[in-house]
């Protein structure tokens, strides 16, 4: 069974080389992600616009629906008039047929409305198509890109989470948690070795005894500064070789 402190650094050492081929991805996996958002986003907005298209449309088909109702209704009262028998017939049948002129110019509007308002976002929504067709066309390239970076790196990235995973399995959940919550909050670097009397972290000067504790390797020892685990120069150097 490997010496704590040394597992730990091992893992670093490790952790420290998937970071390095993560970076080499760039900014792949971000604009992969924000291009995968925004088509997201025109998308909904295009189904938006296309509901609000399909109302107009239905309303201005129930214009034409109704116009049509009353142009026969107004040709039946006009077929009426020349069979009134009074003036007060006559005057009703040319009241309703003043009114049903008025409805359908009314509906004439209403479906000249729809159909102006149905082409105006028309063009917004040829308008997003066009955006989203050309998002699609940038991500399916940068899709491209991260997959052929990947690629290059896939065997080497197994072998070395392979790795982490077999000196991670030699470490206890308490002692794993702890690496992990360093490393999250010190930019990926938890375990760091006294270079030069000082933490290899933060470069803070190590007290001369907490140098010579350290050298002994048999307990974990953070630094006064930052935290981090610290290792003594030459048990990192010992595992440097090895790895
Ligand atoms: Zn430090």
């Amino acid at each position: 069974m490997e010496n704590k402190i040394k597992l730990l650094y091992m893992l670093q050492t490790l952790d420290l080389k998937l970071m390095d081929l993560e970076e080499e991805k760039g900014d792949l996996p971000g604009i992969v992600r924000n291009l995968n958002d925004q088509i997201q986003e025109t998308q909904t907005q295009i189904d938006a616009l296309q509901k609000q298209i399909d109302e107009h449309l239905a309303a201005r088909e129930k214009a034409n629906l109704d116009e049509e109702t009353l142009n026969q209704r107004v040709e039946e009262l006009k077929k009426q008039l020349y069979e009134v028998r009074n003036n007060k017939e006559y005057d009703a049948i040319t009241k309703e047929i003043t009114e049903a002129e008025d409805k359908i110019m009314a509906c004439m509007q209403a479906a000249e409305d729809n159909d102006a308002k149905q082409k105006e976002l028309s063009t917004s929504v040829d308008e997003l198509k066009q955006k989203l067709e050309s998002l699609q066309s940038e991500l399916s390239e940068n899709k491209k890109d991260l997959q052929e970076v990947s690629k290059i790196h896939e065997d080497e990235e197994l072998q070395l989470q392979h790795e982490r995973d077999k000196i991670a399995r030699q470490l206890t959940d308490e002692a794993l948690s702890s690496y992990d919550r360093i490393r999250s909050a010190k930019y990926g670097k938890a375990v760091v070795p006294i270079t030069r009397g000082a933490c290899g972290g933060c470069y803070k000067t190590v007290p001369p005894q907490l140098n010579l504790l350290l050298r002994k390797n048999d307990e974990i020892h953070h630094c006064e500064n930052c935290g981090r685990i610290l290792i003594a120069e030459e048990i990192a150097a010992e595992v440097n070789k090895v790895a």
